[in-house]
């Protein structure tokens, strides 16, 4: 009796151990880098300097990150174009150049503390863990959330938090923010996010419906705000309430 039961135990823990083994080949067939998509990487790199991007800090994070793995395998030969492409639930990976456009504008530090509003993906999340910064990034699609929290520490990329929540109120429990990155069309800037930047704080922020223009505001004084503007771009929608 006790020796059948031992080896089932037995049966058992080889076919967990089969499971894990299988399951860990599923994972690194998955999470795969090779030489060809760095190099692919290396080009994307030489556009956006053409493009104009020339923060070498921002440049070394897009080498470093697989763009490939954050998104649906059968978009895995666009990965490294210039482009913006879907990844579920109506959303989109922002394209290479306003990442990059983006991520310039706000000057992360290390050791600053952002604000994403847009976890999406979580591309954006993991440029700036690789710049450094303490990222917290709110996401209202539930479905996107639940992934990219399993997904990115895959990765390495460990961001102090990933919220499930509406951007527009912004989180008000870790203000103030040295910057704030808004990843979604808004059609007007959300006062809550304005308060939640220290003095001297950086807010990016696309701001209109159909067409957005790129905004920096910069906190200068309690209630003093300098806004600057810099061209058209198009994003999703930034919409209210979680979902
Ligand atoms: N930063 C993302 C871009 C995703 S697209 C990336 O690198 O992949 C914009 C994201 O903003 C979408 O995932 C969308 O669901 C999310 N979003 C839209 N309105 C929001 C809101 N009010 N609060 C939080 N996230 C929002």
């Amino acid at each position: 009796m006790r020796q059948k039961k031992e080896k089932e135990n037995g049966k058992n823990r080889l076919n967990f151990m089969m499971i894990r083994l299988f399951l860990v080949f599923i994972n690194t067939q998955f999470l795969k880098d090779t030489f060809k998509h760095q190099g692919l990487r290396k080009q994307l790199v030489s556009i956006l300097k053409n493009k104009g991007i020339n923060d070498k800090f921002v440049l070394d994070a897009i080498q470093n990150i697989p763009r490939h793995l954050f998104m649906d395998s059968s978009f895995l030969d666009h990965a490294y174009q210039d482009k913006a492409f879907p990844i579920g639930a109506d959303q989109t990976i922002s394209q290479p150049y306003t990442v990059a456009f983006q991520t310039e504008l706000l000057k992360v530090n290390k050791g600053n503390k952002i604000l994403e509003i847009g976890t999406g993906s979580g591309y954006q999340s993991a440029v700036l863990c690789e710049l450094g910064a303490r990222v917290y990034s709110i996401e209202r699609q539930l479905e996107l959330f639940k992934k990219t929290k399993l997904f990115l520490p895959k990765l390495g990329y460990r961001p102090k938090q990933l919220i499930f929540g509406d951007g527009y109120k912004g989180l008000t429990e870790q203000a103030p923010f040295d910057g704030i990155i808004v990843t979604a069309g808004a059609p007007f800037v959300p006062k809550p996010l304005l308060s939640q930047l220290r003095l001297g704080g950086r807010l990016v922020i696309p701001v209109g419906d159909k067409v957005q223009v790129m905004t920096l505001i910069i906190r200068k004084g309690v209630k003093q705000f300098e806004k600057h503007e810099f061209g058209d771009f198009r994003f999703v929608p930034l919409l209210e309430d979680k979902n």
